[in-house]
């Protein structure tokens, strides 16, 4: 699994390395909402190393920092080539790929940032904090903004939305990712969570879905765990 880092799953045979992931914060109304925050005038990017992502059936593991991870289910983009300030009508001809994502998010950490007007990096960037399903051809999704969504923590359903109501769609999203960042093939987008968003704990099974696109199961494990070698 460790020399996995750093790469998606592209189909069923093909490994793509990774560069930068952007991620989106409050593009679902209902969320800004449950966050007690405004809804954004321009999409809110934030960042994530490559390190952070996670294969299919791994094991997100909670740093011993933190005493309260939250789950966000969110569809992934992949960027299939470079993108430099391209307008939101053509925008979509630059994706090659959906995949189904979790933004782990340390919500306490992250909680502390928003006070004191510092970076999220810590609490959205740690190792395991972006596991992602296996990406499949853009070509076989006919409307990405009309796509069911959910989550289920336990067989239990946390998150269910549709990608039709994400504030900022696709195109306009991409467009203006690409006037602040040049996008490159292997560059990932993390498109925002709907409503729903809650803590886990160690032993946890998540499993996330996104319609015609596939899913996602990862379990919930602390430190000590994975240092014991139980994943
Ligand atoms: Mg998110």
């Amino acid at each position: 699994m460790s020399s996995s880092i750093g790469f998606v799953r592209f189909r069923d045979d093909q490994l793509i390395k990774v560069g930068k992931i952007l991620c989106l914060g409050r593009n679902y109304v209902n969320h800004a909402r449950e966050m007690n925050a405004n809804i954004p005038e321009k999409p809110l990017i934030f960042l994530k190393p490559s390190t952070a992502l996670l294969q299919n059936g791994g094991s997100v593991v909670i740093p011993p920092f933190s005493t309260e991870v939250h789950h966000e289910v969110e569809m992934v983009v992949l960027i299939g080539k470079r993108a430099k300030q391209v307008d939101k009508a053509t925008a979509l001809e630059y994706v090659s790929g959906y995949a189904v994502g979790l933004d782990m998010t340390l919500r306490d950490l992250q909680e502390i940032a928003k006070e004191k007007g510092l970076p999220w990096s810590v609490a959205k960037g740690f190792d395991t904090s972006a596991p992602v399903s296996e990406f499949v051809e853009a070509g076989t999704i006919k409307n990405p903004h009309d796509l069911n969504i959910s989550l289920k923590v336990n067989g239990v359903l946390r998150q269910s939305a549709n990608t039709r109501e994400m504030i900022f769609s696709l195109g306009e999203v991409i467009s203006y990712a690409s006037s602040v960042f040049t996008l490159e093939a292997g560059d990932l987008i993390f498109t925002g969570t709907p409503s729903g968003v809650g803590k886990v704990v160690p032993g946890d099974e998540l499993e996330a879905d996104l319609e015609s696109v596939g899913k996602l199961k990862v379990r919930i494990r602390s430190q000590e765990q994975s240092m014991a070698g139980k994943g």
